[in-house]
């Protein structure tokens, strides 16, 4: 960026919530059925029809702003924005504007150098989505109404992110957060969760804001990156060039990859808001808060940092551990199953989880929810191991058997004979086979290019079909490597 600016960001931020069914109607909330399947009179707007709302909206909603440190009304109200879009039929949207549930909390970001970054939450309110256009070329564009309705929160945050990195990461943070709250599946593909960044500069140093933009449309982690750079560097351009930065609305354009205008910015008064006569006041309870404070599972920094406290797991470890909530679960299940725990053997799992079960993730061959494989059972492959009964050839064998068949470990390990051998007799004999028959490595090995060493090991745990000790093999073959009548003359 340009040494004299600096940038200002502030995200607006929706989540879908995980309701059943939508905010004001019986109707599912579901996502992915044929379109227009999922109206009724009251998210369609026909006149007479009484929205009631969904009690759970307000229960997500509470546990949000709880996590986000927010003052939570007592009290507090819904209002019609109104505007015209053919996927609202209604003419209005519900939505909070004076008075919303949660107020003036913050969230803590982690930055890529460890250091924590407090950002204000100006805001968190309860709103209804509208509906979705399909424009296709041929024939025109089709409105699908089904998600007319369906619950939203808007987290809308200070203006205190400072680069397109920090509103990244800020991103990342509400995702998992909502995702620990089990409030939204924080899927950007399914438009579950969508942001709008605003953005301005300023002279490094100075004090008042300046003018902003607002970018929509930015349905991924890497398209609001990118705009916000490109848009930081326009603005930049703008006024090095003696030119003032216009108050607009932009959409991303992420085939050509530049903001473009979309319309002038409405003003507030354009859309008329008013208050919803048809809705009485969200009263929330000293005791619904309570409660629901009391049911908050542990939040996902926290978690980190425990998990580094606890297990003495590394910061990186943790944080790929604990970025899911059921994936930190199932780590924890495993150290909790392991009989002779300690710091190593944590370790352990951790490596465990974060190669083979991610992967198993990564590739959806498993969910989260769903893990194939018990954490008694990974547990008990980890102490095989670290009790070096089996090598780490093998143990990646009986993971994939016990995935197969569900069956424990040392059933697999005992029943198969795939113990490690630590006999030395026999090691010995395959040791001096390798070597009989590999006179070039042995050789080159003696010419000081001990690098070869790792080929021979692997040759002899090969004839052993795995199930040589490597350690011991080790030993065993820099032993016999050893010139035995003092040191080569060449
Ligand atoms: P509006 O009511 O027009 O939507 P808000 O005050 O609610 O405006 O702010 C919307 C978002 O814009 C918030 O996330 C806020 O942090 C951010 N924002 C406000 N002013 C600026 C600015 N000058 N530069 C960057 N972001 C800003
Ligand atoms: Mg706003
Ligand atoms: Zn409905």
């Amino acid at each position: 960026m340009h040494p004299e600016y600096e940038a200002v960001i502030g995200l607006e931020v929706h989540a879908q919530l995980k309701t059943r069914t939508k905010a004001f109607c019986s109707c599912s909330a579901e996502f992915g059925a044929p379109p227009n399947t999922q109206t009724c009179p009251v998210c369609l707007g026909h006149p007479g029809a009484l929205p009631v709302l969904n009690r759970q909206v307000v229960e997500f909603t509470l546990r949000l702003g709880i996590a986000t440190h927010c003052h939570i009304r007592s009290r507090s109200l819904f209002a019609r924005k109104n505007y015209f879009y053919p996927d609202l039929p209604k003419g209005y949207q519900i939505t909070q504007y004076e008075e919303p549930l949660c107020t003036d909390g913050w969230i803590e970001i982690e930055l890529d150098d460890g250091r924590r970054k407090r950002i204000g939450i100006a805001r968190i309110q309860m709103e209804e989505d509208a509906g979705k256009s399909i424009h296709d070329v041929e024939v025109e564009t089709l409105v699908d109404l089904n998600r007319c309705g369906v619950p939203l929160v808007e987290i809308v945050s200070a203006p205190e992110l400072s680069t397109p990195r920090e509103a990244y990461l800020y991103l990342r943070q509400i995702r998992q957060l909502v995702r620990y709250l089990g409030i939204c599946d924080g899927n950007m593909e399914e438009g579950s969760l969508r942001c709008d960044a605003n953005v301005s500069i300023r002279r490094r140093g100075a004090q008042e804001l300046g003018t902003r933009t607002e970018i929509k449309n930015l349905n991924s982690f890497r398209n609001l990156e990118r705009a916000l750079e490109y848009e930081i560097q326009r603005q930049i351009a703008i006024v090095e060039s003696g030119g003032v930065v216009q108050h607009e609305t932009l959409l991303w354009d992420a085939v050509r990859q530049e903001t473009r205008p979309m319309r002038t910015k409405e003003h507030a008064h354009d859309y008329r808001y008013f208050p919803e006569p048809d809705l009485v006041p969200v009263v929330v309870s000293s005791e619904w808060l309570e409660r629901v404070r009391a049911e908050l599972p542990e939040l996902p920094l926290e978690r980190k940092d425990r998990l580094m406290r606890q297990y003495g797991l590394p910061a990186y470890d943790a944080g790929v551990i604990a970025e899911e909530r059921e994936v930190a679960d199932f780590f924890e299940a495993c150290c909790a199953a392991l009989r002779k725990p300690s710091p190593e053997r944590y370790k352990l799992v951790s490596n465990w989880v974060m190669t083979e079960i991610l992967r198993l993730i990564a590739e959806g061959a498993a969910s989260p929810e769903a893990l194939p494989i018990a954490p008694a059972h990974l547990a008990e492959l980890v102490e095989l191991y670290a009790d070096e009964v089996i090598s780490s050839r093998v143990a990646k064998e009986v993971f994939a058997e016990v995935l197969r068949s569900g069956r424990s470990p040392a059933e697999i390990v005992s029943e198969r004979g795939l113990q490690q051998v630590s006999d030395e007799a026999w090691l010995r004999e395959l040791v001096a086979q390798v070597l009989r028959d590999n006179p070039e490595a042995v050789e080159r090995y003696r010419s000081g290019r001990t690098n070869v060493l790792g080929f021979l090991v692997g040759q002899v745990l090969q004839r052993s079909q795995g199930k040589a000790n490597p350690k011991l093999v080790t030993q065993l073959l820099q032993q016999q490597l050893l010139p035995q009548e003092g040191p080569t003359v060449r």
